[in-house]
């Protein structure tokens, strides 16, 4: 068996569930090294991280590492490649995972692949590319496979690992720490699901009319505990804020349900969805080419259709 490298993601030292599911597929694939970013690992931390296929789980608890943006986190994979020499490095396909993968490809002169969907056997990723316009099956050919996997590919399940904490001294080069983080600002966490994260995304886009008409949106989303999601359209108009926005431009979402209400379907908004393992549309236009993707539809006004939908699970 080999080792592969999971990049940790954790909000305030609480592992988040991506990593759980990163560490679930590379149990699949071999044998599971977490590799914790900056100070704050726990001890209930370490031990979630094993409950779910950890047998090692690197500490590298610099200040550091966190005090300056992504680059020493890729400097920090590339020192454990270069000691470990493991089979493959996951990451999560977030925004800074993705931009981590591609420094650690170039620092270790290896191939890496973003957006995957699944990784099989030999580290087959099974990619989605061009903006979403074609699913691939791709296979790096150089160096360390560096795989950034999308959030809800895997669901995670528990699989014990030894979980044997290594404490990991990082070496940072001033070019790591060419951009310092002044500030962190939380974002205000409401009561539903990170979009990126979720199981259940409910988007409204310009078939939903008015910024007021979001709460029919939010109404079903929090009827079926989902996040809310948005077309460009929507947040270009005000009516949701940007970082709701799924597609090219936006979050890209692969939950297990996506229910799309007044989106068209542009090529620019299935970009950010269409890995979605089911897809529900709800649209007027019995043409709109969301249908084309859907796996249910219902031709209708969402302002009837939606208000319906969520008193019918009210009820359940
Ligand atoms: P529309 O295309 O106007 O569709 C509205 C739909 O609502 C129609 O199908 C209509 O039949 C239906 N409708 C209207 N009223 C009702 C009703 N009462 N009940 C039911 N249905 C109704 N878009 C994104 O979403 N995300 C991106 O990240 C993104 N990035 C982009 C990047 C670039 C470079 C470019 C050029 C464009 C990008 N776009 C993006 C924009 C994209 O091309 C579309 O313009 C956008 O997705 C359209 O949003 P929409 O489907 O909400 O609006």
């Amino acid at each position: 068996m080999s080792e592969i490298l999971v990049l940790v993601e954790q909000v305030d030292g609480e592992v988040k569930k991506v990593t759980l599911e990163l560490l679930t597929l590379a149990k699949s694939l071999g044998e599971p090294s977490a590799v914790w970013a900056g100070p704050g690992l726990s001890d209930a931390a370490a031990a979630k991280l094993a409950e779910y296929g950890a047998d090692k789980v690197y500490n590298a608890a610099a200040q550091e590492v966190v005090d300056y943006v992504v680059a020493p986190k890729a400097e920090l994979l590339a020192q454990l490649v270069a000691d470990k020499s493991p089979a493959a490095v996951l990451v999560a396909a977030t925004a800074e995972g993705k931009e981590v993968a591609g420094r650690l490809a170039v620092k270790t002169d290896s191939g890496v692949i973003t957006d995957a969907v699944g990784v099989g056997e030999g580290f087959v990723a099974d990619q989605s590319i061009f903006g979403g316009g074609v699913n691939v099956r791709s296979k790096v050919a150089k160096g360390t496979p560096i795989i950034a996997v999308r959030p809800n590919s895997t669901p995670p399940a528990p699989n014990a690992g030894a979980g044997a904490v290594e404490e990991v001294a990082v070496a940072l080069s001033e070019a790591a720490k060419a951009a310092r983080v002044v500030e962190r600002v939380k974002q205000e966490k409401g009561a539903r699901p990170e979009l990126a994260e979720a199981a259940i995304v409910v988007s409204g886009g310009r078939g939903v009319g008015s910024a007021e008409n979001f709460s029919v949106i939010e109404g079903l989303a929090d009827a079926l505990g989902a996040a809310v999601g948005a077309s460009r359209a929507a947040t270009d108009a005000g009516w949701y804020p940007h970082q709701f926005q799924v597609g090219q431009t936006g979050k890209t979402v692969s939950p297990q349900l996506y229910i799309a209400a007044g989106i068209s379907g542009a090529i620019q908004h299935r970009a950010g969805m269409q890995t979605a393992k089911t897809i529900v549309a709800i649209n007027k236009d019995p043409e709109a080419p969301i249908f084309e993707l859907a796996d249910y539809g219902v031709v209708g006004d969402l302002h009837q259709v939606v208000p319906q939908l969520t008193e019918e699970i009210d009820k359940r």
